[in-house]
């Protein structure tokens, strides 16, 4: 059976999402910097993440985002093959939504509309918006502000398919200690293998929308999440740069099957303001 959702629901639901997303971090994430303040050993680290859950709770309120950088806006969307958008087009909605967030939610407009002239939209738009086909008849919309202190310290690597599972946690456990300070950790890292070149990155971006205090449902990937985790947060780095044992929160994995020749893997950094939102219509 056919489902009918009108463009002003999707409209209005993403901009209710971004703004929401902005000012109030997820529960999972919140957690973890609970738990870091627990377990920091480092006294100026332990009163940095002090000072990091405060300015989650006065994001809250409402009035100040979680950051500055409100990011660009990153939609996942996972539509039914039986949904059906009444009233116009679907990426037209969304757009909708990411302006009318960043006006009324007094967010910071971060986007240029030619990536070389450099002049800023004044909108935030446009999105960039990730579009999957499902079975069924319900609409997943997932937002992620991603700000691009964090964006910047990403990477991709064609590795060999003789690679093994050592090379990868190298490569993104050193690639993530080689950022110090510079992105806001402690970190939360998704990191995408598998694919072709760009649907592991994509891959990556999507594994930060995982839970973090979820397990990876396969053991394997489990235990490489696991390792990756503990090698960063053995570095020293800790909370913005400045030393301590709590440098990264969490390490997400998402895999695809990949081609014999070829082991794409990338990650995707972000900071511990890990921002994203989602609903299902
Ligand atoms: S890295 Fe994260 S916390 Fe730091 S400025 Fe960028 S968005 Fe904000």
């Amino acid at each position: 059976m056919r489902k009918i959702i009108k463009f002003s629901l999707i409209k209005e639901s993403v901009e209710k999402l971004f703004i929401e997303a902005n000012y109030i971090l997820s529960r999972d994430v919140r957690d973890k910097i609970d738990e870091s303040i627990n377990i920091e050993t480092d006294a100026r680290a332990k009163e940095i993440l002090r000072i990091i859950k405060q300015n989650y709770e006065i994001a809250e309120e409402g009035i100040y985002p979680i950051c500055q950088d409100t990011g660009m806006a990153v939609v996942f969307l996972e539509i039914g093959a039986d949904v059906e958008i009444e009233g116009g087009f679907i990426n037209d909605a969304i757009a909708e939504g990411v302006r009318r967030a960043y006006d009324k939610g007094y967010l910071r407009k971060s986007v240029v509309a030619d990536p070389l002239r450099r002049e800023n939209s004044n909108t935030n738009l446009p999105p960039v918006i990730y579009t999957e086909m499902a079975k069924g008849d319900r609409l997943k919309i997932s937002v992620m502000p991603k700000g691009f202190g964090a964006e910047n310290q990403s990477k991709q690597k064609m590795m060999t398919p003789t690679s093994s599972t050592d090379d990868i946690i190298e490569f993104v456990a050193n690639g993530v200690i080689a950022s110090g300070g510079k992105a806001c950790p402690p970190s939360v890292v998704g990191v995408g293998i598998g694919g072709t070149f760009e649907y592991s990155a994509y891959l990556s971006k999507k594994a930060l929308l995982l839970p973090l205090n979820v397990k990876n449902p396969d053991p394997y990937y489990a235990e490489m999440e696991r390792e990756i985790l503990r090698k960063i947060n053995t570095s020293g780095i800790g909370s913005q740069g400045l030393g301590g044992a709590v440098s990264c929160l969490g390490v997400k994995i998402l895999t695809y099957p990949t081609h014999i020749a070829g082991l794409p893997v990338a990650y995707n950094y972000c900071c511990h303001a890990c921002r994203h939102s989602s609903i299902e219509l």
